[in-house]
């Protein structure tokens, strides 16, 4: 076992950093998630890490309208959407190990001084961060066995919050001569007014990297269009690449054809080449089994996802939803359809209830994702008892399962005030309230990371749709939570035909419900969509989608 141990820890790993140029939100996550993809399928063990520069110990406490989706580990760690992104491509669980934020890692390094933990020296902005961050990224490769750990840091180059992290490339780099490379992945505006694809933001963007003592190894140019010959020369010249080392990521149809993209000009290679692995097998068929199956899937099947998580200003954005988004796509895709998802803000149906009625005729299903709050409420309730009378197929992501028994509650049981305590603690018929052991902790205002988190045991019903779905006794599904269906309630929803049909092993936590004469109205308490993977698509959304495709009216 000792010389197992020594044997693992003395085998090479390598590393990938991903740094941003020119701004963010150019797909990032997407080129790390797409090249750990690559690698993986050339049979190397593959693992990601993202660091967000931010102070926040972790996203869980921030507006999903600022942040987008807070995604959760199987562990129970909240992060961010690019986790999502590389579970999604690498297929793999990542962890708590694979996350961290300027936040916890200041954190660690105050706790571990308050414990004498610096043996009474003083503790440094360099080397001290930037020795607890590449700390950090070993834990992860090591948990992972992994020969490629690639670690996106988050933001631009050239930003304040990112200098610390890029001194950690900087350092590891020094320490692991070869073992280290750079990718920077930069975008190339074409301004209206010159129709011309402009590379000096680029130049400038590689110059921050010298700056910080870095020499990218490979540039990866985000835009609308391909970037041409001439100014891959331009940028090969000016940031000192070759040319073969700038890569063209033009825009694409779906996020998944971005591995193949790459892999026409050779990105995996160039990488194996410069870190010196050895390859064992080259297996791209998936992917592009994949592709193919996106492209033929025609038929279209539309699926509404009734939200409040939309506005930033002037702009409307879905990223609070992206894990939703994904699902509903894996599984229509699954079955040869194209996945139409059409964004409705619940706000706009309590206005406009003529509206509202239109927009659901034009829907084959519908989804009521997560959510917090009282804002949109009643136009989410107007949707769910819209697709329970009119039977429409219907899938509740936990706010969504909460708030259809809520609606039920009111309409078909006749307790006209019934209501979750998230919103009205007085009511007389708390159907949701607060689980036990939250109690306390709302009291302390402790609510970072104290939600129920990350995955827990669901045992199925037999001869439940879930249980037909699943086709498990037990399943492990992962959880955002901090409001339950209260128990006491459940005989009075059994009467109006609602199922429990999936509860966590002693019987206490209502994790999933149904409805019995209804050709598809499921709700759970966890998130379907954060274990929803192209090659592997969730049961429950796979079971929206097929009841959805066969709706009548198309
Ligand atoms: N607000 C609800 C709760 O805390 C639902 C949370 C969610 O949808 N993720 O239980």
């Amino acid at each position: 076992m000792k010389s197992m141990r020594k044997n693992h820890k003395s085998r090479r790993r390598t590393t990938i950093f991903i740094t941003g140029g020119v701004m963010s939100g150019v797909g990032k996550g997407v080129t790390t998630a797409s090249i750990g993809a690559l690698l993986k399928a050339r049979g190397f063990k593959v693992t990601a890490v993202k660091i967000d520069p931010y102070l926040n110990v972790d996203p869980g406490t921030l507006n999903p309208t600022e942040h987008g989706e807070v995604f959760v580990t199987y562990d129970g760690l909240e992060t961010d959407q690019d986790i999502g992104n590389y579970e999604r491509f690498l297929d793999e669980d990542l962890g708590r190990a694979n996350y961290m934020t300027s936040g916890s890692i200041f954190q660690t390094i105050i706790n571990r001084e308050r414990s004498m933990g610096y043996g009474g020296k003083t503790v440094e902005w360099v080397p001290d961060v930037p020795n607890e961050i590449i700390g950090r990224i070993k834990i992860a490769a090591e948990l992972a066995d992994a020969d490629v750990t690639i670690v996106e840091i988050g933001g631009t180059v050239g930003e304040y919050q990112n200098l610390l992290y890029l001194e950690a490339c900087r350092m590891m780099r020094l320490d692991y001569p070869g073992d280290v490379l750079i990718g920077l992945v930069s975008y190339l505006p074409v301004p209206g007014n010159l129709g011309e694809m402009k590379t000096k933001p680029t130049q400038y963007a590689a110059r921050s990297l010298n700056a910080a003592g870095l020499q990218p190894d490979l540039i990866i140019c985000r835009s609308a269009q391909p970037i041409d010959e001439p100014r891959k020369r331009k940028l090969s010249i000016s940031c000192n690449v070759a040319p073969a080392d700038v890569v063209a990521a033009p825009d694409v149809a779906s996020i998944y054809e971005v591995p193949l993209k790459l892999e026409e000009q050779h990105v995996a290679e160039r990488i194996i080449d410069k870190l010196k692995l050895k390859v064992s097998k080259i297996d791209g068929k998936k992917w592009r089994e994949l592709s193919s199956r996106i492209q033929h899937s025609i038929k279209p099947v539309r699926i509404g996802v009734v939200g409040k998580y939309f506005s930033t200003g002037n702009f409307t954005l879905s990223d609070a939803y992206l894990s939703v988004l994904e699902a509903i796509k894996h599984a229509a895709w699954h079955i040869g359809r194209k996945p139409e998802i059409v964004w409705l803000n619940s706000e706009d149906f309590e206005q406009n209830k003529l509206n509202f009625k239109k927009q659901m005729k034009g829907l084959d299903g519908i989804i009521i994702p997560g959510g917090f709050g009282s804002r949109g409420i009643e136009g989410k309730m107007m949707a769910i008892r819209y697709a329970r009378e009119h039977k429409l197929p219907y899938l509740g992501l936990c706010y969504g399962m909460q708030l259809a028994l809520v609606e039920m509650a009111r309409d078909v049981l006749g307790w006209k005030d019934a209501n979750t305590t998230e919103i009205n603690p007085d009511t007389t018929h708390p159907v949701i309230h607060l689980m036990d052991e939250q109690e306390k902790k709302m009291e302390d205002k402790n609510y970072g990371g104290t939600m129920r988190l990350g995955d827990y045991p669901c045992v199925l019903k037999k001869g439940t749709a879930a249980r037909r779905l699943y086709r498990e006794e037990i399943v492990r599904e992962r959880h955002r939570h901090r409001y339950e269906a209260n128990p006491k309630y459940r005989e009075d929803f059994e009467k109006i035909g609602v199922r429990f049909s999936g509860l966590s092993p002693d019987n206490k936590l209502a994790e999933i419900i149904e409805l019995e004469k209804h050709p598809f109205f499921m709700a759970s308490q966890f998130h379907p969509e954060l274990t929803s993977r192209p090659f592997r698509p969730n049961p429950l959304f796979l079971g929206l989608v097929k009841a959805a495709s066969s709706n009548k009216k198309r």
